[in-house]
């Protein structure tokens, strides 16, 4: 599909086609892997577009192309982690620059930003996002860069985004978005007035938990050409073969975000419900303080949430032990339902008074719905809640 296609297909269409024909020796209907590192030359000025994998791979365009089209960037690159993404951005930033990000903010993008970045010396301010005016209020006069993250991990709270970059326009600075928890499916941060968005595609993108990797979408022609050149000089390009599968995985983005919001809003409702449970973190109910901003600036609510157990640690312990449909396992995003514990999983590298300050406690639970039917993911945890001792 060429890029004047892209605008009249729907998304759906656009997740299995785009990116996808790329082989005319053969016509084969899938785009072919190319595991090739170097392109041979026709004569000393003439190749087929392609030299050297690191620099460029037909079958990772075609990945790109596909999520270019998807999120409503110009460019996309994809990368060999979510994190190798996220260093890529970080470099089109120099010592002295000034970057506001949000406080609860995925780990390993903390980790970056405080002890990587830091040292390198880019400076970072990170507030509570929720209100755009604690961003305002850490302008200063080297700040280049707001980095959003919403919703957040591992309790769910929003970034209004239009609000954000209102602000960070206002101070000249750009906007980076990290659209992992939603994907472009029910979140289009470009079209929001972002700059520039990232994924880890290890999560929803390729969905089926058995690849790492990461892209970076930018909307300016600007920004396409510095992430290019920095992705290919840095070597953080993902190999052929990891393309494929999440260029294979996107395929099917539409239907199974909603399958797994439909398997998120029952188990929701039943843990809301349910008197073992003291509090549930999950946009898409009404009593979730951003309710209506995210009504307004996603198209879904996602399939993350947590939930506080009365009862403590003995009480989750006694959730992981029981529930069977679930796997107690970090990460995110795949067609099998994940639990996990942020106390000594996920959020462990934080210190234990910031994981308070943050509200993660001993109570609390995380969960990845995935594609199983509503009725079994529902009535497993059901089951485990009923047996508290
Ligand atoms: C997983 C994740 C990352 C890091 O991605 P990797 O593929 O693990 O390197 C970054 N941001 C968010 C929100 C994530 O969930």
């Amino acid at each position: 599909m060429d890029s004047s296609d892209r605008q009249q297909h729907s998304f759906e269409t656009r997740c299995v086609h785009t990116g996808v024909n790329k082989d005319s020796s053969y016509n084969s209907v899938i785009t072919p892997i190319y595991p090739s590192s170097t392109f041979y030359w026709d004569d000393l000025d003439t190749t087929k577009g392609y030299d050297y994998t690191r620099s460029g791979n037909p079958t990772r365009t075609g990945l790109e192309e596909n999520i270019a089209a998807l999120e409503g960037g110009v460019e996309c690159r994809a990368t060999s982690t979510g994190m190798s993404a996220i260093t890529t951005v970080l470099h089109l930033f120099q010592p002295g620059d000034h970057i506001i990000a949000g406080d609860d903010i995925y780990g390993g993008t903390y980790r970056l930003f405080a002890d990587i970045f830091t040292k390198m010396g880019i400076e970072f301010s990170f507030v509570k996002m929720g209100d755009a005016a604690n961003v305002q209020a850490a302008v200063k006069p080297n700040t280049k860069c707001v980095w959003i993250e919403t919703p957040s991990n591992p309790l769910l709270n929003l970034v209004d985004i239009e609000a954000v970059v209102a602000v960070a326009k206002e101070a000249g600075a750009i906007t980076v978005a990290d659209n992992t928890f939603l994907s472009p499916y029910l979140q289009r941060p470009l079209e929001m007035g972002v700059d520039i968005v990232v994924h880890s595609t290890t999560k929803y993108l390729n969905g089926h938990s058995d690849v790492v990797g990461g892209c970076v979408v930018s909307k300016s022609k600007e920004h396409a050409e510095r992430v290019a050149f920095t992705v290919n000089a840095l070597g953080l390009a993902c190999s052929p073969f990891d393309a494929w599968l999440v260029l294979r995985g996107i395929k099917t983005l539409g239907p199974r975000m909603e399958a797994h919001q439909r398997g998120a809003m029952a188990l929701a409702e039943m843990l809301d419900a349910h008197d073992a449970v003291e509090h549930v973190y999950f946009p898409g109910l009404p009593s979730h303080p951003q309710h209506e901003l995210a009504k307004k600036q996603q198209s879904g609510f996602g399939a993350m949430m947590s939930f506080d157990v009365k009862g403590g640690r003995p009480a989750a312990e006694h959730i992981f032990e029981t529930a069977k449909l679930y796997s107690l396992a970090e990460s995110l995003g795949g067609v099998e339902s994940l639990f996990e514990y942020p106390e000594s999983m996920s959020h462990a590298s934080m210190s234990l008074e910031a994981r308070r300050v943050a509200g993660i406690t001993e109570k609390t639970i995380r969960i990845s719905v995935g594609i199983e039917s509503p009725d079994d993911i529902v009535a497993d945890m059901k089951h485990a809640l009923d047996t508290i001792g």
